[in-house]
């Protein structure tokens, strides 16, 4: 059977890198899997830009950036991490140059995410802005979310939150999208998240679940007892770490003694903060998340 390429542009603007640095932890499959064999029988990743891992730089890897709508008819799909700048024109991140002119990252993602099959909003920052948007915002970060609501863009978004994501959701999200095809609404919640990887809320799957509807509360982190007090974001937060685990399964957060800190959350760490504090739901069920 023939392989086929799907062609994938991995940008990175207001970011950390930790979404990437999370991906090329991936176990099974690994990255060499991801990049260089068959995801799924037939099907191979083309990843045609991305900073961080590719071998080329300079002007022609900008050109790539430039011409892609046009030198990719069929379409790719577009990886957004980090939240994408826009007030001052966006010149707070930009990412190459046009002559002596310094492209914002800003217009970079909208021209690229008009041609786009899908785009996927990596991490926090990439879906609903995460931290580079948290208050006083100066450089007027916002997520795809925001931003494609901004440019009118209408292309298929879809948010793998997290800070950073579990490399599972990411690479099972790109695996499902080669196998099925772009996932349909009834996949999605109501946030544009796969269900199948936050489909669940921390709270009702937590080891520490007993001791909350006994009372029994933990003062200190490391402590028996839910962590609830300490500031656990647990019964806000859809995910599945309690299943899936960190660093191939090893452990989580909540399993090593310390609170959810809610990171798979948008509006995380504005939404949560101060993260080590008892839950204040009366300001959380102000906080508007869309
Ligand atoms: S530790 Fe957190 S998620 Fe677990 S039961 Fe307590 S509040 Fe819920
Ligand atoms: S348990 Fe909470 S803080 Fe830890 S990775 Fe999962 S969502 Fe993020």
């Amino acid at each position: 059977m023939a392989t086929s390429e799907v062609p994938v542009i991995w940008v990175q603007g207001a970011a950390c890198s930790g979404c990437s640095v999370t991906v090329l932890n991936s176990v099974h499959p690994s990255i060499q899997n991801i990049l260089l064999d068959e995801v799924v029988p037939g099907k191979h990743i083309n990843l045609r830009f991305h900073a961080t891992v590719m071998a080329g730089q300079g002007a022609p890897v900008i050109e790539i950036l430039r011409t892609a709508p046009k030198e990719m008819p069929k379409g790719y799909v577009l990886v957004v991490e980090g939240a994408i700048p826009t007030a001052e024109g966006g010149l707070y991140c930009a990412v190459g140059e046009d002559g002596h002119r310094h492209i914002p990252f800003a217009e970079h993602v909208e021209n690229l995410a008009k041609s786009a099959l899908a785009v996927i909003g990596l991490g926090d920052c990439g879906s609903y802005g995460g931290i580079p948007s948290c208050k006083p915002n100066p450089t007027g970060a916002m997520g795809c979310v925001d931003f494609f609501a901004a440019k009118k863009i209408q292309t298929p978004l879809i948010n793998i939150t997290g800070c950073p994501p579990n490399p599972d959701w990411f690479v099972g999200t790109i695996a499902h999208i080669l196998l099925f095809g772009l996932p349909g609404p009834s996949a999605l919640d109501d946030l544009g998240r796969p269900k199948a990887f936050y489909g669940k809320l921390i709270h009702d799957n937590c080891p520490r679940r007993a001791f909350f509807d006994a009372g029994i509360f933990a003062k200190k982190p490391g402590e028996e007892g839910c962590l609830y007090e300490r500031g656990c974001k647990g019964p806000l937060t859809y995910a599945d770490c309690s299943d899936r685990q960190w660093n191939n399964g090893t452990n989580w957060c909540i399993r090593a003694g310390a609170p959810c800190i809610g990171c798979a959350e948008p509006r995380f760490f504005d939404r949560f903060a101060p993260i080590y504090e008892k839950t204040d739901t009366g300001r959380l069920a102000g906080f508007k998340v869309q």
